[in-house]
């Protein structure tokens, strides 16, 4: 990034924050000794660099225990956790959660095996990505109003936003479109 010739500009949110940028490389030379891999063969080091982003050690099950704690701490605050229908829908996602910590277990002990992971990353980023964002989905619902400016817990006050962010999960690191192509044609063998 600090060689001569790359330019980072970086886009300014409605939020005021700059989280992205464009970046342009004008007449950029980079040294043999920089070189990852053989030459032309970017493609594979992307994918490797991919499938890294998406696979549970980037995503520990830990985190998605938390937000469930969260949520049961909102439906407390909210007075609203002995309700059957609210236990029923945090159930769910609980089991979803014990499932993808299960899931992240026995990818850890593929790779303690020294094996790779490959395409099997895209069923991880799915298992995560749509239980992140429907965590908060269910959260935002329970909160109402109460997510944002009239919220009267720390979690909530948190909910509002983490809700937005968790809307990009299914999209960066490859969007869930994209995982179930992959799944689809490489895991299961089904035509293009
Ligand atoms: C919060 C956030 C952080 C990000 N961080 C980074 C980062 O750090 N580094 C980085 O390089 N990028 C980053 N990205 C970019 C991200 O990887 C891309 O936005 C993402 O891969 C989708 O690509 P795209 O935006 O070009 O959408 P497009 O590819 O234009 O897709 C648009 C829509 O068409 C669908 N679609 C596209 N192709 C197909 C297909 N073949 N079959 C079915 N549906 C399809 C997609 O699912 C999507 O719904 C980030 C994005 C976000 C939102």
């Amino acid at each position: 990034m600090r060689s001569d010739g790359v330019e980072a500009r970086p886009i300014v949110q409605l939020d005021g924050h700059a989280g992205f940028a464009e970046v342009f490389f004008t007449s950029v030379r980079v040294p043999v000794s920089q070189t990852i891999g053989d030459a032309n063969d970017g493609w594979t080091v992307a994918l490797s660099t991919l499938a890294f982003e998406r696979d549970a050690p980037a995503r520990p099950a830990a985190r998605y225990e938390r937000d469930l704690r969260e949520l049961i701490a909102v439906a407390r605050a909210r007075d609203v956790w002995d309700d059957p229908v609210v236990r029923d829908a945090i159930g769910g996602l609980a089991a979803r959660v014990e499932t993808y910590r299960l899931h992240t277990l026995r990818t850890l002990t593929r790779l303690q095996r020294g094996e790779s992971i490959g395409d099997d990353a895209s069923v991880t980023k799915l298992l995560w990505s749509e239980l992140e964002r429907d965590i908060y989905e269910y959260g935002m619902s329970l909160l109402g109003p109460y997510a944002g400016a009239l919220s009267d817990t720390p979690a909530a006050a948190s909910f509002d936003t983490r809700y937005w962010y968790a809307r990009a999960a299914t999209i960066y690191a490859g969007t869930s479109e994209i995982q179930n192509n992959i799944v689809a044609e490489r895991i299961l063998g089904l035509p293009r």
